[in-house]
């Protein structure tokens, strides 16, 4: 997807070495700031930027996971899940580090940062700080130990919550195999790499309905399960390294992604719209055909395929994608 928005650091960076080479006095006497201040300020700012982050990263959870349980049959692979956000000193930016500790209580070892509300971990009972032990080890929701405990319908989890040992009885599910991620980036844009789903800071601000980041999350997970990856390219809804030969995949995502979205629960009612919108912010990507769709065709396609959707709905038949009748299975 990839409007990047302008950001000017090429300005910033020659007004600062012009700056520099002026090696100058500045000509006018600036009000005084004072240290506790912006000691403040920078705790301040901080705070906001991981409560925001927090915040995305909850929405991008809460609905990519619907999409991913609601799919898990028509997943070419899968895994299973508790419904949990573990995070570490890894999971942020080395400069954020020392901010997550304070504001996130973020430990040396993973810990549960997020229960997704009417997850098995949520009905199990588990929070945030809670550390999931496997053999005495905080284990991270990658770890294949955590994988292979949750393969049973009934998993008994220890946990240390406080420095209290416990165990908890959950009843993991099963899901389509791709892990969301977010990505700190002002740039809208959402990427597939055949194992994640990656989304921007940037899309989670522009997709403003629940129901538009569905349709770019449906979209994205299109390209993992249909083995776009595999069959060449790259990724992206809308620019990067991709080619020509892309197009089509990207029209097929739109289309497989959609009814991802609606089998999800999610409401496909105008989600077109959202190509509208792109067009305000990017007008020169509109009519650009090089790696993607023109916005014109993806809006009436997606309206095309609603269309469909909706008359199988109406008819009783069930929601899955029609394929070509030569189409090998994936
Ligand atoms: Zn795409």
């Amino acid at each position: 997807m990839g409007v990047k928005r302008s950001l000017r650091f090429p300005a910033i960076i020659l007004a600062t070495l012009t700056a520099l080479a002026g090696c100058a006095s500045t000509a006018t006497r600036l009000p005084e700031i004072s240290a506790p201040d912006l000691l403040a300020e920078s705790l301040l700012q901080e705070s906001r930027a991981l409560e925001v982050q927090s915040a995305h990263r909850h929405r991008l959870s809460r609905i990519g996971r619907r999409i991913l349980l609601a799919n898990a049959e028509l997943c070419p692979k899968t895994r299973r899940d508790i419904g949990v956000i573990i995070h570490s000193d890894d999971s942020y930016a080395k400069e954020m580090r020392i901010a997550a500790r304070r504001e996130l209580g973020v430990l040396d070892r993973p810990s549960i940062f997020h229960v997704i509300p009417n997850s098995p971990a949520d009905i199990a009972g588990l929070k945030q700080g809670d550390v999931i032990l496997i053999d005495e080890k905080a284990v991270d929701a990658t770890d294949k130990a955590l994988q292979d405990a949750l393969s049973s319908e009934r998993a008994a989890l220890s946990i240390d919550r406080d420095g209290q040992r416990r165990t908890i009885t959950v009843e993991p599910q099963t899901l389509c195999h791709s892990r969301l991620r977010l990505r700190s980036s002002a740039a809208i844009n959402a990427i597939a790499d055949g194992r994640h789903i990656t989304v921007t800071t940037g899309m989670m601000e522009f997709a403003q309905s629940d129901d538009e980041l569905a349709m770019v999350i449906g979209h994205e997970l299109a390209h993992n399960t249909m083995g776009h990856i595999r069959k060449v390219i790259g990724n992206l809804i809308l620019s990067g390294f991709a080619t020509r030969y892309t197009r089509p995949f990207e029209s097929e995502s739109d289309y497989v992604g959609l009814y991802y979205m609606v089998r999800a629960g999610f409401d496909p009612d105008g989600v077109e719209t959202f190509w509208r919108r792109l067009a305000d912010v990017d007008p020169r990507s509109v009519n650009r055909a090089k790696t993607h769709p023109t916005f014109p065709d993806r809006y009436l396609r997606i309206a095309a395929a609603r269309g469909e959707i909706r008359a199988k709905q109406a008819a009783g038949e069930p929601l899955v994608p029609n394929f070509k009748a030569d189409a090998e299975g994936e």
